[in-house]
């Protein structure tokens, strides 16, 4: 079915249908199956050997529910191409196997499981990985000594939020002949367009923002289909596809992601405002908040600044743990984009791991708390902060 280009991502994501339904429905069933039925040997054959497009077996990506979901995954990110995954760490790792294999050059910081990939099993398999600090950037044509290699990163960076020009990172990796990956999780497809900036993959946790609810793992890669194509490959061999169920909630998720989106731009906002006012915060973290060290750079490729900050607690690690601890709305939990607020220190969760000098380079003080905003009520989320601070 062909759309208008020109409908916004509401309308499209709401009336994604690659079929119509025989009993009118405005959606389409759950294909809850493995495999497909053919009239003959002749029919099949048709299909393995490429000569007619059909369903064969769902793992190798053929099912109708969840090739409607990546239709719409797809649409959001304005790409040729989706494919969704288990999840996000599926989507990643086999992107980086298949377009990482001449090298990887990282900039910024990255998502905890990300950097496990790269340092653990990446550079174990013999991929020259190479990580550059968000201020080294000068050197990434420098790293980008053999053509078709691999720029990647994350923007916004959890959990400072720091702010990454990708326009400028796409020029500079184009001229040497590199493809540019950009984790999107954080900032959303509503938020943020990675490929319209001249990145190549664009990858998301489909956990956090667009799942919704923090009740669904999945992942996404956004793409041409030129590049999704071996991709594909990677996901079927290693079998990293998700269920068709999963598939077919993940789809409902989507619906009301702009709507969503746009009421945890507001709310992050709200909170970060109340939280740079209070004297017991010496740091808001917020690319909303024209203080911030990335707004200029936010407010040029971004649409909205979304729904996640950090704040520093005056005292450190205890004083902060104090607060997480007293919060009742916001609850103490890792993960992010759900419609309930959490909220979680990096020094003991996501950046435990790194020493304490390593932390402080890359923004993260003692008494960091990163927030991700729900949808409750502002002035509840804002009172709750309150209480907790006293
Ligand atoms: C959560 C997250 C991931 C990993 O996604 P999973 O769905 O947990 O595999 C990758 N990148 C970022 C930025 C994330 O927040």
């Amino acid at each position: 079915m062909t759309k208008p280009d020109n409908q916004g991502p509401a309308t499209r994501i709401i009336h994604n249908r690659r079929h119509e339904d025989a009993f009118g429905s405005p959606y389409s069933p759950v294909y809850n199956t493995t495999t497909y039925r053919f009239e003959n040997t002749a029919a099949l054959l048709d299909v393995i050997e490429k000569r007619t497009e059909g369903n064969l077996y769902t793992r190798w990506g053929t099912n109708p529910s969840i090739n409607e979901l990546e239709q719409g995954l797809a649409g959001l990110e304005q790409a040729e191409a989706a494919l969704a995954f288990a999840s996000g760490m599926a989507a990643i790792s086999a992107t980086l196997l298949t377009h990482g294999r001449n090298g990887i050059v990282c900039v910024g910081d990255l998502y905890g499981g990300t950097q496990e990939l790269l340092k653990n099993h990446c550079m174990a398999l013999g991929i020259d990985v190479q990580f550059l600090f968000r201020e080294e950037l000068a050197q990434l044509e420098s790293r980008l000594d053999v053509p078709g290699k691999l720029v990647y990163f994350e923007t916004p960076a959890n959990p400072n939020l720091a702010i990454l020009d990708i326009r400028a990172i796409a020029d500079i990796a184009h001229r040497c002949g590199a493809l540019v990956a950009v984790d999107n999780t954080f900032a959303s497809p509503i938020n943020q367009n990675p490929i319209n900036l001249g990145a190549d993959l664009v990858l998301h946790s489909a956990t956090k923002y667009l799942g919704g609810h923090s009740d669904l793992t999945a992942g996404a890669l956004m793409t041409t289909a030129e590049l999704a194509k071996p991709v594909a490959a990677w996901r079927k061999n290693l079998g990293q596809l998700l269920s068709p169920e999963t598939a077919a909630l993940l789809s409902r998720s989507l619906r009301t992601l702009p709507v969503r989106t746009r009421q945890h731009n507001e709310n992050a906002m709200a909170v970060a405002e109340a939280m740079e006012q209070h004297p017991k915060i010496t740091k808001v973290f917020y690319p909303g908040l024209p203080s911030f060290d990335g707004h200029e750079l936010a407010k040029q490729q971004m649409t909205g600044f979304g729904g996640m900050l950090s704040i520093e607690v005056e005292g450190g690690q205890q004083a902060a743990a104090a607060v997480a601890d007293k919060l009742r709305v916001f609850l103490l939990a890792t993960s992010l984009g759900g419609v309930e607020s959490l909220v979680s220190q990096p020094s003991a969760t996501s950046h435990h791991s790194l020493s304490r000098e390593e932390r402080l380079k890359r923004g993260i003080g003692d008494g960091m708390l990163r927030l991700s905003v729900g949808l409750e009520d502002a002035q509840d989320l804002i009172a709750d902060l309150h209480q907790a601070l006293k």
